[in-house]
Order: C-alpha cells, then sequence, then structure tokens
C-alpha cells in the first residue's frame, strides 16, 4: 500500500532467488499474487529476481520461473557496486528474463542482444548500482533497447515517487520524449502480463 500511496497503479515483487530458495519462493508468492484483491488500487504481479547465479544456471532457472506461472523475471545483472561473475549479463540476456536489472558496465554487443530479445535494461536510483546508469542509458539509446526505470526497493525508504524517478532518468542523460518511449514501452509489457493499466 506505501506504493499505491506514492501514485504506482502495479507493481512487481521480485524476491532474490537461486538454487536454495526458488522452489519455495515461487508458491508464496503466487499465493500472494493469488489472494490479491481484484480491486486494490494497486495491482501487484508475481516476479523474482535471479541473483548471483553462475552464469549457466540463469536458463534453466528462469524456465522453471516461467513454468510456474512467474510473470516478471528479473537478472541481477553486474552492477559497478556488487561483484557478480563475469559474463552474468550475457547469461541473463540469453535466457528468458525480462528484464536485466543494473547492468552496470554493459558491453555493446549485449544492449544489442537486449534489444533483439526486447529485454528491458534498468536504469535504477538505488545508490551503488545506479553508477551504471550513464552507460546503460547512452549505449540503450544508442542501439535501441529498451530501458525501464527501478528503484531496487528493499526498505520502506527506497520507495519514491514517479517524478523523482524521472528525475533520475533525466539526469543520466534521457531527454523527457524518451522517458514517455519508456512509459509506452513499460504500459504495454505490462498490459501483456494481464495487467489492466
Ligand atoms: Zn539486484
Amino acid at each position: 500500500m506505501r506504493y499505491a500511496s506514492a501514485g504506482f497503479e502495479v507493481i512487481a515483487i521480485t524476491d532474490h532467488v537461486d538454487y536454495s530458495n526458488i522452489k519455495a519462493v515461487i508458491p508464496a508468492i503466487l499465493n500472494f499474487t493469488r489472494h490479491w484483491p481484484k480491486n486494490s488500487p494497486i495491482q501487484v504481479l508475481a516476479g523474482i529476481e535471479l541473483t548471483h547465479l553462475p552464469p549457466r544456471q540463469f536458463k534453466p532457472l528462469a524456465r522453471y520461473a516461467r513454468k510456474k506461472g512467474i510473470k516478471v523475471i528479473v537478472a541481477h545483472g553486474e552492477s559497478p557496486a556488487e561483484p557478480v561473475i563475469e559474463g552474468t549479463n550475457h547469461a541473463a540476456l540469453e535466457s528468458d528474463i525480462d528484464i536485466l536489472a543494473h547492468p552496470g558496465n554493459i558491453t555493446e554487443e549485449d544492449v544489442k542482444l537486449a534489444r533483439d530479445k526486447g529485454i528491458f535494461l534498468e536504469i535504477t536510483t538505488r545508490r551503488g548500482h545506479r553508477a551504471g546508469n550513464y552507460h546503460v542509458a547512452h549505449l540503450a539509446m544508442r542501439y535501441g533497447a529498451k530501458l525501464i526505470l527501478g528503484t531496487d526497493s528493499h526498505d520502506p525508504e527506497d520507495i519514491i515517487s514517479y517524478s523523482e524517478m524521472k528525475r533520475n532518468a533525466l539526469k543520466n542523460g534521457i531527454s523527457g520524449q524518451q522517458v514517455e518511449i519508456i512509459l509506452h514501452d513499460v504500459r504495454e509489457f505490462l498490459r501483456r502480463k494481464g495487467a489492466k493499466c
């Protein structure tokens, strides 16, 4: 409900998963979203964030999550703030994910792969992760990959308004017009995932 009061219509809850907890987390999140009242001011989509995986595990775990009914599959990318295994961005993009979060110093080849597969690259407000924003935005716009604005919220104070997220985008060289395109792409994505927005 904190998101509803910050003005959001739809959120995806994307808990961190790997082989240790994916079998427990997925039914829990599906149980939550299936019981969420249909007439609530905010809609909740079932998601996960594949986090700190050895690269070869992205494909099987993304496939598993999709089969179980997870709508929004995020992969924790090669953030400048938290070390992950080199090759994580590429392995994640080759699997069936929707969003590559905080991909940091992503290569041109991987940006093109994201574009070709229609995978969103995240521009984040999260401290540390956000050091990669400018690079990600710049390459995504150059090669026509889709961007999404995220917060990587873990605590109530991470929840910010849409206008703060937009300010963060503008600060990273994304134009107002580009922000409109992002909103359009994200809305279309959410509708495809079953949200009414
Ligand atoms: Zn992450």
